[in-house]
Formats: structure tokens, C-alpha cells, sequence
């Protein structure tokens, strides 16, 4: 038998959350993101649940290799863009969009032999002070495009740094205006913070990622209730021993937890090398047998342990919910001081995934 650890993908909420993004931002298209293996999901696990989106955003040439292999004939967009002049040669031959946000890429561009022209996505730094054109130099790049008979057509794209967030959006969108003003073309800005929370800044495609695998885009859960967003994915696995502990004994490596009086301990089969954080301190909330409870002493590489005071019936065999559709996996990553998204990207390939 294999370990009674599993991850579920959650097709239908995919589905839900993607037609909930459009619901936000009726007037625009969709690049759905599915960067970094559909943030853990996989992307073939993903595609199913996404395949309404008008186009996918992620990073690989492998990932768009593999979106292309699945059947998907629409958009892709390299979000960062490509590194060599043979990039070039796959973003030809499957047809992709690709981010521009340095005068190298327009170079490499420029000399490339092409079998048709590249639509871009011309990236302004507006604030973020990541990737991307300042808004003086940006209509410069934008002329050195339109002049490159390898380029197709051209959307104005940016990035927000706080859209979920105090500062919010508006010193970038400002930024951004001054930059294109008087520049045509469609315009490209929103994440998932500005899908939900700016809606001045929809425009003609937007970007989700986070959102639609049903987390929230600043890590607090209580800042989507009410949205109807479902989580797309369940870490799931068993109690596979009960231990019951004297007060005064202490479980696990360096003994970081010492029992105050009598009480069980269930060891549930999921560890950091699991993708579990080990960071993850006492209190960190774990469902058993369907009862809210917590983790208890240091994560282990393979196992983790719970307090099973509010468990009574809990067993061996008994189920454990790490995060998922009753536990939402930013209360798991608040507890470790992260967020969703690292969580969700971090599941190790050794756990068993399904989709359903
Ligand atoms: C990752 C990413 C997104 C999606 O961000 P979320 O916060 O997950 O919605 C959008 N645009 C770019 C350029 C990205 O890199």
C-alpha cells in the first residue's frame, strides 16, 4: 500500500473560481496563470478545470510545450519572457505570446528568423522595480517594436506590487498612464489582488493566478469570504499510529513539546519532505476525523504529530485534513508566517496526486 498521504485537485472549483474571476471583470480576457506547474496543482491536472480561460500565462517552454501537447490551441504568454535567441525558435514554432521588458530581448528579437511575427506583451516598470521599462523609456521600446518586422502586435503590460495591500495600485497606475499615454494597444495589468480589489485597472486582459485555485492573494482567508472561491486542492493522509503521553513527556525531535497532563497524540503520515512546512509551530491547525485541532512538537521529514484531546474518536486510520476544502490553506501558512501560494507550490513530487 502506498503512504495514506494524497493531494486531490478539485476540478469543478477551478471551474467555479475561474467563472468567478470573469465575474469581477466581465469586459476582459483572461490569462489564467498556471506558472510553476499550476502553482503544485500540475498543469495537466489544472487544464480540465481552466479550459474556458482565453489564454494561459506561465514561464517554462516546457509548460507551454505541454499546454500545446493537451490540446490548448489558444494564447500563452511567457510571463517573464525568454533568456536566448533559441527560445525564439519554440515561442515560433508553438505560437506564443511573450513578455518584452528589456532592450536584449528586443535585440535578440530583431535578428531572429521568424516563420510569422510574435505578438508581445511590452512590460513597464511602474513601480515594482522588478522587470520592465520605466514609464520615460517606455514609449521608446514601444517604437523600437512597432519598427521590428518580427513583432506582431503589441499589448501594454504591467506588474502591481501591492494590489493586495495598504498602497494599493494607485501610484502605479499613474505611473502606467503617464507611460502609455497616447500609446494604442491593449493594456495587461491585473493580478488576482487587482481582479478582486481594482477594478479601474481591469482594462482588456487580466491575470489571476492565486485566486483561481482558491486562495487568497494576501495570504488572509478572511479577505475572500464571501467571494465564493473554493480551494482547488486538499493535502490529505491518515493517522497511522496514537501514542498516549504522561505529563511531562515530550514528543519528537528536540522535544519542543512537553505534555502539561495525560494525552493522546496521533502521528499523521505527511512530513516536510512532503512539502509540509517543518517551520511550523505548535498551533498550527490540522483537521482529524473531521474535528479542528492542532500540531504538537516539531515536523518531522516524514510524519508530523497532533493533539487528539478533541479528537475522541480519532484512530489509526482516521483521516487528516493538512488543508484543503474545510481548512483553508492560508490559516495553515499564516501560522508559519508564509502564504498560500508557497504552500501549494511547494507539494513534493513524491505525493500521490489525483485530479476529481
Ligand atoms: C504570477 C503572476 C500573476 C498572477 O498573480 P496572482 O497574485 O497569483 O494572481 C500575474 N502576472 C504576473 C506577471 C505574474 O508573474
Amino acid at each position: 500500500m502506498p503512504r495514506p498521504l494524497s493531494a486531490t485537485i478539485h476540478t469543478p472549483a477551478l471551474a467555479n473560481n475561474l467563472a468567478i474571476a470573469r465575474k469581477y471583470a466581465p469586459k476582459s480576457k483572461i490569462w489564467a496563470v498556471v506558472k510553476a506547474n499550476a502553482y503544485g496543482h500540475g498543469l495537466a491536472r489544472a487544464f480540465p478545470g481552466l479550459r474556458a480561460t482565453d489564454g494561459f500565462g506561465l514561464l517554462d517552454l516546457e509548460e507551454a510545450a505541454k499546454l500545446r501537447e493537451l490540446g490548448w490551441a489558444g494564447p500563452i504568454l511567457l510571463l517573464e519572457g525568454f533568456f536566448r535567441p533559441t527560445d525564439i525558435d519554440v515561442i515560433d514554432r508553438y505560437s506564443l505570446t511573450t513578455a518584452v521588458h528589456c532592450d536584449e530581448q528586443l535585440r535578440m528579437l530583431e535578428m531572429a528568423r521568424l516563420s510569422k511575427p510574435v505578438n508581445i506583451q511590452l512590460k513597464m516598470n511602474s513601480g515594482m522595480n522588478r522587470l520592465g521599462y520605466t514609464p520615460e523609456r517606455f514609449r521608446a521600446a514601444w517604437e523600437r517594436a512597432r519598427a521590428c518586422q518580427g513583432i506582431g502586435q503589441i499589448t501594454l503590460m504591467t506588474h502591481f506590487s501591492d494590489a493586495d495591500s495598504e498602497r494599493g495600485i494607485a501610484h502605479q497606475l499613474e505611473a502606467f498612464e503617464r507611460g502609455a499615454e497616447g500609446i494604442a494597444g491593449a493594456r495587461s495589468l491585473s493580478n488576482s489582488a487587482a481582479v478582486m480589489w481594482h477594478p479601474s485597472a481591469h482594462f482588456d486582459w487580466v491575470r489571476p493566478g492565486i485566486m483561481l485555485y482558491g486562495a487568497s492573494p494576501s495570504g488572509v482567508t478572511a479577505d475572500i469570504a464571501g467571494t465564493g472561491l473554493k480551494p482547488a486542492m486538499t493535502l490529505s493522509s491518515e493517522l497511522i499510529a496514537v501514542q498516549t503521553v504522561q505529563p511531562g513527556q515530550s514528543i519528537g525531535y528536540g522535544s519542543t513539546y512537553r505534555a502539561g497532563q495525560a494525552m493522546r497524540i496521533g502521528v499523521v503520515a505527511c512530513g516536510y519532505a512532503d512539502g509540509y512546512p517543518r517551520v511550523a509551530p505548535e498551533g498550527t491547525p490540522v483537521i482529524v476525523d473531521g474535528v479542528m485541532t492542532k500540531l504538537v512538537g516539531r515536523v518531522s521529514m516524514d510524519m508530523l504529530t497532533v493533539d487528539l484531546t478533541p479528537c475522541q474518536n480519532a484512530g489509526i486510520g482516521s483521516r487528516v485534513e493538512l488543508w484543503g476544502t474545510n481548512l483553508p490553506i492560508d490559516d495553515v501558512a499564516r501560522s508559519c508566517g508564509t502564504i498560500g501560494y508557497e504552500l501549494m507550490c511547494a507539494i513534493a513530487q513524491r505525493v500521490p496526486v489525483r485530479a476529481e
